[in-house]
């Protein structure tokens, strides 16, 4: 799951991203409007968590923007789920802020808790517009609950395993790099250990087989594309 986090306060910011970090989400970062505009123009999130008192520009201009670019552009679609957090507490604010398009409003501070269902909620709501079921073989993930079966047995990843399997899935077939993959674990503002990639696939693989993720050696990883249907388990 890729998430914008739109927030100029550095701490909010660092404090929201680590939390969301641990729950297994990609988090990148955008301190302006204009750094959330170019970050919705070239990447593809699933979810939006928009501040509304921003330097440069107001976080509600900022979401009509968004509702009003056309579907097929590049980048994030204009019906993203967007969840606005704000400090403006006011009744008139929170109307409005739905009224523009908004998912849903929260109110600072939030409690780790409810922003993290209030976001599932919003996924779930989104996921029928923007995220299909990911099928490989006898997997079946579906993005919006994050949920794994294997021949309709429910499998459980870890944070990292899940954004891994998600990134490989997403690619249908094509090799991924290790920093494509290793961008898919972190976000592009992480620092991580050289080995960490090599030990999630690992415990990945493990979990759902080891043929199903193929190395190319020198190159990356790749799911090959298979047929579902006659596929059996690996
Ligand atoms: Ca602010």
């Amino acid at each position: 799951m890729r998430v914008l986090l739109v927030e100029d306060d550095v701490q909010i910011a660092q404090g929201l991203a680590a939390l969301l970090r641990t729950e297994g989400q990609v988090v990148e970062l955008a301190a302006t409007g204009a750094q959330a505009w170019a970050a919705w123009s070239t990447d593809r999130f699933d979810l939006t968590v928009l501040d509304l008192g921003l330097p440069d520009t107001d976080g509600m201009a900022l979401l009509r923007r968004l509702r009003q670019r056309p579907p097929g552009a590049a980048g994030s679609p204009p019906d993203m789920p967007v969840l606005i957090l704000s400090a403006r507490d006011a009744l008139q604010d929170r109307v409005s802020g739905l009224d523009q398009g908004a998912d849903d409003y929260l109110v600072k501070p939030v409690e780790p808790e409810e922003l993290l269902a209030r976001m599932r909620v919003a996924l779930r709501r989104g996921a029928g517009r923007v995220q299909p079921l990911l099928k490989h073989a006898d997997l079946v993930l579906e993005p919006a609950t994050r949920k794994l079966t294997q021949a309709g047995q429910s499998l459980i990843l870890r944070g990292k395993e899940y954004a891994l399997l998600h990134a490989l899935m997403s690619a249908r077939g094509k090799v991924l790099d290790r920093a494509q993959l290793e961008q898919a674990l972190y976000g592009v503002d992480d620092s991580l250990e050289s080995n960490a990639l090599d030990v999630h696939l690992h415990h990945l693989r493990k979990k759902i087989g080891e043929s199903l993720i193929k190395t190319v050696r020198g190159v990356g990883y790749f799911m090959p594309v298979t047929d579902a249907a006659s596929e059996s388990s690996a």
